[in-house]
């Protein structure tokens, strides 16, 4: 069988061309959607997502500000600038880089994020909202994948997805989301026994691991269609994705690659909701 490749390039475009479009519309009314980038740490991987979205920013036309906290904020140090920045009227957005110092979990901080302004979805109102159906961010990546599948005509409703991975930043938020397009949702992660009987029950996997080519051929059924959200890097410092691409290639009917898949998308749905949050607090 031959795989089909989902590249995530031309959606990512469009999204950016409709959001760029939309935050020039706001800069003339007065100014340009501001996103602030929280980040406590020295991590060269943060760094460089950093950069990334610093240049999406300015290609959207976002003004985009980066708040170094340094690696030894404490959790008081860092809710503080989170509800500072919350409260401040010409912030649109607030994303908080991981990793946090040591000792500092995401849970402890990221309630200080007002949902408004919340625009990956990293808040347990956040999630709780997704979860209740309700209006809200739902973090990039989650909602990456499956406008993903909807862009390459990948039918969700009344299919059996297998989410393997369950953190609150991806696999549950992505199984709230699938749920609201009425797929039937499992959800795998490390304690799953038969990890590969359980995806190959099912029409549509997807990988969000962070181990590089866990899944593979023997994961898939035939036909089935292969998301890959996976990033990891290989001793050569080139990003590799969580399926096994060559294993599962002439098995499954679609992959989605890494680079160029899930994470071209994620970028772009950010920048869009940086631009949604800010033509909601000026409405
Ligand atoms: P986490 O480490 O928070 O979660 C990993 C999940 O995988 C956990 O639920 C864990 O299970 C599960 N898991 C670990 N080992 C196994 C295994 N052997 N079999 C089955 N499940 C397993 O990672 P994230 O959710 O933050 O990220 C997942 C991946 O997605 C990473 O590669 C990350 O880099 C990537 N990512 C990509 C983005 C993009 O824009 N493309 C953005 C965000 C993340 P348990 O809960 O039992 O520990």
């Amino acid at each position: 069988m031959d795989t089909t490749s989902l590249p995530g390039k031309e959606l990512a475009a469009a999204i950016n061309a409709d959001t760029k479009q939309r935050a020039a519309a706001l800069a003339e009314q007065g100014a340009a959607p501001r996103l602030a980038l929280v980040v406590a740490n020295d991590d060269p991987a943060s760094a460089w997502y950093v950069k990334s979205l610093n240049r999406a920013a300015e290609r959207n036309g976002i003004t985009c500000e980066n708040v170094d906290l340094g690696v030894d904020a404490t959790i008081e140090q860092i809710r503080a600038k989170l509800t500072e920045l919350s409260e401040d009227a010409s912030v649109d957005a607030i994303m908080l880089q991981t990793p946090l110092p040591k000792g500092v979990n995401l849970d402890d901080v990221s309630s200080a994020i007002a949902a408004t302004k919340d625009v990956d979805g990293v808040s347990p109102l956040s999630l709780g909202l997704l979860a209740s159906g309700l209006p809200t961010f739902p973090p990039a990546t989650a909602e990456a994948v499956v406008e993903l599948a909807k862009f390459h005509a990948i039918p969700l409703a009344g299919r059996h997805v297998a989410v393997v991975g369950r953190s609150n930043i991806v696999g549950k938020p992505l199984a709230q989301l699938l749920l609201a397009e009425n797929a039937t949702v499992t959800v795998c992660h490390s304690r799953t026994t038969d990890l590969p009987a359980v995806t190959s029950a099912a029409d549509v996997v997807v990988a969000a691991v962070g181990r590089a080519g866990l899944i593979k051929a023997a994961h898939v059924r035939d036909g089935a269609t292969v998301i890959d959200v996976g990033t990891n890097e290989d001793d050569n410092g080139n990003i590799t994705g969580d399926v096994d691409a060559p294993s599962v290639t002439g098995k499954a009917a679609a992959l989605s690659p890494v680079p160029g898949g899930v994470g071209p998308v994620t970028t772009a749905l950010l920048m869009r909701h940086v631009v949604d949050a800010a033509q909601s607090a000026r409405a």
